[in-house]
């Protein structure tokens, strides 16, 4: 399949590419966008056959259910059912933007979209492109990370170019987005709404908005109990993981420094290649060749923004051997660290 690479300005709409999109989507194909979080591989959530094409494109397991993105209330009510009042409140005030609820599902929903759960994930997404082709293909766009599976999820067109070419229809390319992370997702389908993955949301705005949010326990250990899985399907899977081995060092800046220096150069030593992903305040600590600044810890959105950016540089480098600052904070940190560990298969040095 050729897929079709095709720059979207949203100052300059070219209203004929948006119209060839939408097409492609309502004749069940795949076409690859740009939301706020990251790029999405958007198919016609209502339509089966799309939805398996996402999985294959994809190579997701088909127990690992889609996002669907809308750009209206209206929609909301269509596809979801016993809509709790605090979902319309978190709705208020987080949409468009980058929070996904957990709803019980209508009948007009396929199970192949849900993979095969009772319950649909939708979210209005904020960005101008996916607005205009949501609305343009009159569709309900499920979109996944349009990524391959176990890969960090795009950032850029490029991200999706390198994954996807010749798997999918279309990739509409409105440059870099702007979070860098996937959307919060919570559940509001049980008793206690509850964060099933963390993300620019946090606990704490969802909190001053609907009261007390819980988290997922199995979002917090990497541990194989299946009592402790995630309840998210999604997020039981190995994830964003760089081909070398990744280690994440805890602790006091300077013993972290002197930890990293020491493995570092053993590594380099023995003729691997070595890279350390530090802060930009820190970079100055570290005697590795390669040093790699993910951004700001005063500005945790700049360390988000490059996070997977950086971890598939990793991978295109060929480094063995990788050793990363831990990102905790009281904000964005909690959704960083939650992506990283995952990448680390968390392994971590305390020191
Ligand atoms: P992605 O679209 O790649 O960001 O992944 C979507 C995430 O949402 C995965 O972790 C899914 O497991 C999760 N998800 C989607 N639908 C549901 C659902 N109905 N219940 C729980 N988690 C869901
Ligand atoms: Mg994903």
């Amino acid at each position: 399949m050729n897929t079709i690479i095709a720059q979207y300005d949203n100052d300059h709409r070219d209203a004929d590419l948006m119209r060839r999109a939408a097409q492609i989507l309502r004749e069940g194909g795949l076409v690859a966008f740009p939301t706020e979080t990251v790029y999405g591989l958007g198919g016609d959530a209502l339509n089966p056959e799309a939805s398996a094409r996402i999985y294959a494109a994809k190579g997701r397991p088909s127990d690992n259910p889609l996002i669907v993105h809308i750009a209206d209330m209206e929609a909301l009510k269509v596809l979801a059912r016993e809509i709790p009042e605090k979902a319309y409140r978190l709705a208020d005030h987080f949409w468009p933007g980058p929070l996904t609820m957990i709803l019980k599902k209508t009948e007009i929903v396929p199970v192949q979209t849900t993979g095969g759960l009772d319950t649909v994930a939708i979210r209005m997404p904020s960005h101008p492109t996916a607005y205009e082709l949501i609305r343009t293909s009159g569709l309900y766009l499920a979109a996944p990370s349009a990524n391959t599976s176990g890969r960090p999820s795009p950032t850029e067109a490029e991200h999706v170019r390198q994954d996807l070419d010749g798997r999918i229809d279309m990739i509409i390319d409105s440059g870099r987005v702007d979070i860098g992370l996937e959307s919060t997702i919570v559940d509001l389908s049980g008793d206690e709404p509850m964060i099933l993955r963390p993300g620019y949301i946090t606990k704490a705005m969802l909190e001053e908005v609907i009261g007390p949010v819980k988290i997922d326990p199995g979002l917090l250990s990497g541990s194989e109990d299946p009592h402790m899985r995630p309840k998210a399907p999604g997020m039981k899977y190995r994830h964003y993981a760089p081909k070398g081995s990744l280690s994440i060092v805890e602790g006091k800046r300077d013993a972290v420094a002197e930890t990293i220096n020491r493995l570092t150069k053993e590594h380099e030593e023995a003729g691997h290649r070595t890279a350390v992903i530090a802060s930009e305040e820190n970079q100055d600590l570290y005697t590795c060749e390669r040093v790699i600044d993910i951004g700001s810890r005063d500005h945790e959105e700049s360390i988000a923004a490059n996070l997977y950016e950086v971890l598939r540089q990793m991978d295109e480098d060929q480094i063995d051997y990788i050793y990363s600052e831990s990102f905790a904070g009281a904000g964005l940190g909690a959704a960083i660290m939650n992506r990283l560990l995952k990448a680390a298969g968390h392994k971590v040095i305390r020191v």
